[in-house]
């Protein structure tokens, strides 16, 4: 379970997250829409402490994300404590973001043998099975720059899964990509959607979203305006913002 309560981030003067909360289940699809600047990015990025929130907090089964209890305060864990937990958050990229100097495999495994410290023969394995599943077996020894960019888009969601993580947040997958190489991303993570890996999903993929998502939360302006089934935020939704938002983009 993903836990987000009270959350609020300043840039200096700007207030980029006003008060956001959003819980996600195991096994389900969280879909984030919302104009550009709205705070996705900042909310995805807060949720693997990869941003420092300053008010609120995000737990994921339990665990504060980047920071202990201690009576009723909270303190920033030391730096490997953070690594560690964020290791079970997988994050995909818009930009995909492999490591260029290593293979598609070695991009899979790199992680969960020198972060997770797990048996290599499991990590190959399990990098086997999950370069199968985005249909890229063939590709394993080669190198990022060889491959389409839906190809490394899938060798970075291979490469989120291989951390076995509790969820995966995308942002903007499919945006970096030509038109005709944004259907076999979708594809791979409809079938991950459909085999129960929880997602945060940031994108403006509207059929995506209809097709897969259990909740579409609607951003705007560091606060979550509206969040429910597709269809009501969709096709009913009850805010203007939300309309006016979704005229523009459908
Ligand atoms: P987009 O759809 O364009 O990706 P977004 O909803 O993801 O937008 P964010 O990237 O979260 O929006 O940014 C929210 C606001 O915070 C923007 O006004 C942005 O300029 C600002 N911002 C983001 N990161 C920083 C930063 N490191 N320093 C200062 N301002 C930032
Ligand atoms: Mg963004």
């Amino acid at each position: 379970m993903v836990d987000v309560r009270g959350v609020h981030k300043s840039y200096g003067p700007l207030e980029v997250l006003r008060g956001v909360d959003l819980r996600v289940r195991p096994g389900e699809v969280t879909v984030i829409i919302g104009p550009s600047g709205s705070g996705k990015s900042t909310l995805l990025r807060g949720i693997n402490h990869l941003e420092k929130i300053d008010r609120g907090y995000i737990a994921i089964d339990g665990e504060f994300v980047g920071y202990r209890r201690s009576g009723n305060r909270l303190h920033e864990l030391k730096e490997r404590e953070i690594l560690r937990r964020r290791t079970h958050i997988g994050f995909v990229f818009q930009n995909f973001n492999l490591f260029p100097h290593l293979t598609v495999r070695q991009n899979v495994t790199e992680a969960p043998i020198s972060a997770q410290r797990r048996p290599r023969d499991e990590v190959e394995a399990l990098a086997a099975e999950l370069l199968e599943q985005v249909g890229l077996s063939g590709k394993a020894d080669a190198y990022p720059r060889q491959l389409s960019g839906g190809q490394q888009q899938r060798v970075a969601i291979a490469r989120a899964l291989a951390l076995r993580p509790k969820v995966v947040l995308f942002d903007e997958p499919t945006s970096a990509l030509d038109p005709e190489l944004v259907g076999e991303v979708l594809e791979v993570m409809k079938a991950l959607a459909r085999g129960g890996t929880t997602m945060i999903v940031v994108t403006h993929e509207i059929g995506f979203a209809r097709e897969v998502a259990d909740t579409v939360a609607f951003m705007d302006a560091g606060r979550i305006v509206e969040q429910g089934p597709p269809p009501r935020v969709l096709d009913r939704p009850e805010h203007d913002r939300t309309r006016a938002f979704l005229g523009r983009v459908l």
